[in-house]
């Protein structure tokens, strides 16, 4: 019997594929077993067999990670090989199924009980990181047990987190209730070409993430998706968030002319790469990437952009083990700046905070009940000032290749914009007295992302040389709405009324101040509300590199001031 899960779509694409259901079993529950003597060499074999299998499996994943881009994820998976050969770890493990005479699973959730205990003794975020990798592997390693339990070596591979190498043949779909931003990473190297969770909303961090890596998703799925069995072909549509199961030869006809007429459709908006973006009215309208890596220049490059409007700076930060050194950081953004050739390249100081948290940063733990509303993004540079300086000595220094622009976020009030100019008058300096070289006008400029200073934009005006309006943020703090819960996400509108009259009011007190002005919200990607933002008086557009023609394509066919009606 064919029947739709629907969810919210990310990305425009109908993709055909099998079903790969990560089960959600809670991680740590796990049934205790007390075994004989006799089998107590059993039990040690069966998980010695487990680490052995997660070893390898780790193993494969490491070469085949260093070929492709994400190659910090590297230092995950080394690390995770130095926790499979600890000996508290794993011969606690061992030791306890001889001393309680009791299944491998058991003993292992009481040796990680054990070293949770002690590492929470510590106070260091750098033993909390390390609580966090154990568990993690912990997890993996009660799936392996689990498939050895039933010795089914297929099964072992399929409740694994991804499919194996002889599995890669098929094309997968991952139907989980959730995915991690390092998980993401790993989709595209096992054949898995689009996913669907139960949790997230279509303008999280999440959703953005897979839209930069083209990886069509659907997020906030229907709770039955438990009726998808593992290994079924199913047809997913981000386009309109939905997955069609059972799909019978009528409706696989269907889905297969409109995948076609997309291929067909993204040919044509190819020719448009160098195609001046000009309204009909004959006004140069400026389309510019966002971009999450370095690497991305290419495609922003493919794709017709001219220049990046916003570097989202953190993604250096996340999926790491520590803090980008000045040098790391200075290499990736000179990378962006050359590679652009001159190019604006509009890089954002760190973001981190609410859903994008970094484990090896102390006050980055806590969790708080409202995280968007605490310390995030510049908050969390000006109660860390080294991380603030040490970003910005790297911005500066890479500032000598190419035309990089420094972007603030989350900006409330002026006093921050004070203490930021400050740091970076301070940085200046130092590199004046390392005779270092950099651009001494580089252009800073801040996210207009809070109600606050879109209201008060006029006092921000005399410490800004542009600003970038962040409608994402601007639309979760205006209408109260946490842009992560898919509960809520029904309510997040963008052209609600309050949200125009807040982009209305930046657009005409910057023109009046003659500071440049471009929107870098998803919102900016989204065809249906180009001809709402061009009459609003934007023309400076920054939007995720895949959405660039498609968002050309419509503004080669309007005018820039119509009676259009909301
Ligand atoms: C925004 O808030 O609109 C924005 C572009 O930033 P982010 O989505 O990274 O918070
Ligand atoms: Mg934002």
């Amino acid at each position: 019997m064919a029947f739709i899960i629907q969810g919210k779509g990310v990305g425009d694409a109908i993709v055909f594929g099998k079903a790969w259901i990560l089960p959600s079993v809670s991680k740590f529950e796990v049934e205790y077993k007390s075994i004989s003597c006799g089998k107590v060499v059993h039990e040690e074999i069966r998980f010695r067999n487990a680490v052995k299998s997660l070893k390898a499996e780790l193993k494969e994943l490491s070469s085949s990670i260093e070929k492709n881009l994400n190659s910090e994820f590297k230092s995950i998976l080394e690390t995770y090989q130095l926790i499979l050969d600890d000996n508290i770890l794993i011969n606690g493990t061992k030791e306890k199924i001889k001393s309680s005479k009791c299944n491998a699973e058991w003993a292992l959730v009481q040796q990680l009980n054990f070293i949770c205990n002690e590492f929470n003794k510590i106070n260091d975020p750098y033993f909390r990181e390390r609580q966090q990798d154990i568990e993690q592997l912990v997890s993996r390693l009660l799936k392996k047990l689990n498939a050895l339990e039933n010795s089914d070596i297929d099964a072992m591979n399929e409740k694994n987190n991804f499919p194996n190498a002889s599995q890669q043949k098929n094309n997968w779909i991952l139907i989980s209730r959730d995915i991690s931003f390092s998980e993401i990473s790993y989709l595209d190297s096992h054949n898995v070409s689009a996913f669907a969770t139960e949790l997230g909303s279509p303008t999280s961090h999440l959703a953005i993430l897979a839209r930069s890596l083209n990886i069509p998703a659907i997020l906030g799925l229907q709770k039955s998706f438990n009726l998808i069995e593992h290994g079924e072909e199913i047809i997913l549509d981000s386009e309109c968030g939905a997955i069609i199961v059972g799909a019978d030869e009528k409706t696989i006809e269907f889905y297969k002319n409109r995948k076609l007429k997309k291929t067909n459709f993204k040919i044509q908006l190819q020719k448009l790469k160098d195609v001046r973006c000009i309204t009909t009215d004959g006004i140069k309208i400026s389309l510019m990437g966002n971009i999450e890596q370095p690497e991305e220049t290419e495609k922003a490059l493919n794709q017709g952009a001219e220049g990046i409007g916003l570097f989202r700076s953190e993604f250096l930060f996340l999926n790491k083990n520590s803090m980008p050194s000045e040098d790391e950081q200075y290499n990736a953004y000179k990378k962006v700046g050359n590679d652009m050739k001159g190019l604006p390249v509009t890089i954002r100081t760190l973001d981190s905070g609410a859903d994008k948290i970094l484990p090896y940063l102390d006050n980055n733990q806590e969790q708080p009940a409202n995280p968007a509303l605490g310390l995030r993004a510049i908050r969390l540079c000006l109660a860390n000032t080294d991380i603030f300086i040490t970003q910005i000595r790297a911005l500066l220094r890479a500032s000598k290749f190419g035309n990089i622009k420094i972007l603030l976020p989350l900006i409330s009030g002026s006093s921050e914009l004070i203490t930021c100019r400050t740091l970076i008058k301070n940085a200046m300096h130092q590199l004046d007295l390392e005779k270092r070289e950099y651009n001494k006008k580089i252009q800073i400029g801040a996210m207009i992302e809070v109600p606050s200073a879109a209201i008060a934009i006029e006092s921000l005006l005399p410490y800004l040389d542009f600003v970038s309006l962040g409608t994402n943020d601007l639309i979760q703090y205006t209408l109260a709405i946490d842009r992560t819960n898919r509960f809520v996400s029904n309510l997040y509108d963008a052209e609600h009324p309050a949200i125009l009259e807040l982009i209305r009011g930046v657009v005409s007190v910057c023109g009046r101040n003659n500071i440049p002005v471009s929107i870098c919200g998803e919102m900016a990607g989204n065809a249906s509300h180009t001809q709402l933002l061009l009459n609003l008086g934007i023309r400076s557009f920054s939007m995720n590199c895949n959405e660039i023609l498609l968002i050309k394509e419509k503004i080669l066919k309007l005018k820039t001031n119509t009676s259009y009606k909301q």
